[in-house]
């Protein structure tokens, strides 16, 4: 029995299931020099003859030995990654040292491809009527199946590039990886609707600067642009970089931004503004209603504890959040089937009963995604169904064939309590 030097190597372990088979089946082995390194190479085939003429086979179309085939993948991922850099694409940031050589191989691939449909859409490039070659269909394939994700649109279809070329997160490139571009598209099609809307006039309305009891001429500008938060300071400081923190924002040069859960737009605002005037700072308010709602204090809490819907890793699971300023990261994780990923933690969402009781417990607020999905894992039970969704934390499996890249370690980061996207 030969012993596996490399218990990682697919072929290896497929090897040695081979070897298994040959001993119960008296197959035969047969032997060539790997062409690169010249290792021996063992081939299994069905008898003597079948054997030797794969060995044969092999040879001639110069295929190598695991060791090499590594080795080369390894090269394909870094040449893959400085041409991502070459063509101004900014690093993949999320994801450990493996997963994201490997999806910046995926995202180059992918990317190139989409380039390409994109072209045809827009009518930059024609493709014969007639289609010749394999690569010709496949391309005419791919634009087709863009049309059909988003419409014959080449705005949308440019719109969907830039958002494709923006996305950073290596687990969304390895997720994507068996899908086409229809899945692609079809994936960020929301992000493509959200880019096209129209941006309404500015408001006629002038700016009125609200002054904290000691004025200040530190000013902020608050605003509400498209379900989004934005404060800006003219200046750096660092009480509104806290004051930004508390209140949940995240820094998107050059602006600060957050994405409520729920709440009206002048709720929110005065929500936001009050805070900041209470920590000394003007605020710039162009909505009327917000800005009185913010003198009043009379506004509707948002909240920042949250359990919401899982959506792409966390589908079918219910999300925690909570802000920086909490720390309700052991409790979450004590939940049953607790899971941390993405910055995240989530529960299988077959775990409602006890989620619901931690939501109660510690004050967080259930958002109206999490109760669509809590309503159909009901209805499954009532129902004596199947659940759909995965249970527990159970990582998922990779198999390890041998031409796909190998296994990963999962994602190790610290905890970023910045967990308000
Ligand atoms: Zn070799």
């Amino acid at each position: 029995m030969v012993r596996s030097r490399d218990l990682d190597s697919p072929y290896q372990a497929a090897i040695e299931r081979s070897l298994t088979t040959i001993e119960s089946e008296k197959m035969a082995k047969a032997h060539y020099a790997c062409p690169e390194c010249g290792q021996s190479i063992l081939v299994i085939g069905q008898n003597r003859k079948d054997a030797d003429r794969r060995a044969d086979r092999y040879e001639k179309t110069g295929r190598v030995c695991a060791d090499c085939e590594r080795k080369q993948r390894q090269t394909d991922y870094r040449a893959a990654a400085a041409a991502n850099r070459e063509a101004g694409l900014a690093p993949i940031q999320s994801g450990s040292d493996a997963q994201i050589l490997w999806a910046e191989w995926l995202r180059h691939h992918a990317l190139k491809d989409l380039v390409a449909a994109v072209a045809i859409v827009a009518g930059e490039t024609d493709y014969p009527e007639e289609i010749h070659d394999a690569e010709t269909q496949r391309l005419a394939q791919n634009a087709n199946r863009l049309v059909r994700a988003l419409g014959p649109d080449a705005e949308a279809s440019r719109a969907l590039l830039a958002i494709a070329k923006k996305q950073l997160s290596a687990s969304w490139w390895i997720d994507m990886r068996g899908g086409d571009i229809g899945d692609l598209a079809s994936s960020l099609k929301q992000h493509v609707r959200e880019a096209l809307r129209p941006v309404p006039p500015p408001e006629v309305e002038t700016a009125t600067i609200l002054q904290p009891p000691q004025p200040t001429v530190l000013i902020a500008d608050l605003s509400w642009r498209n379900g989004v938060l934005v404060a800006k300071l003219e200046e750096k400081n660092e009480g509104f970089i806290q004051a930004m923190r508390i209140l949940g924002y995240s820094w998107s040069a050059p602006l600060w931004q957050r994405t409520p859960f729920a709440g009206e737009p002048a709720d929110l605002l005065a929500e936001s503004a009050h805070h900041l005037l209470a920590s000394g700072f003007a605020v710039r308010l162009h909505d009327p209603a917000a800005r009185a709602k913010a003198l009043s204090g009379a506004f509707e809490r948002e909240g920042l504890r949250w359990i919401t819907g899982g959506t792409t890793t966390h589908a079918g699971r219910l999300v925690v959040t909570w802000p920086r300023h909490d720390d309700f990261y052991d409790a979450a994780r004590s939940l049953p089937g607790s899971r941390y990923r993405d910055k995240r933690v989530s529960v299988p969402a077959a775990r409602f009963e006890e989620v619901l009781d931690f939501a109660e417990t510690h004050g967080f607020r259930v958002h109206k995604s999490a109760l669509i999905l809590i309503d159909k894992i009901r209805a499954q039970l009532a129902a004596g169904g199947v659940i759909d969704v995965p249970l527990g934390n159970a990582e998922p499996v990779i198999v390890n064939l041998p031409e796909k890249p190998p296994a990963l370690t999962p994602v190790v980061t610290d905890i970023d309590p910045d967990l308000v996207d």
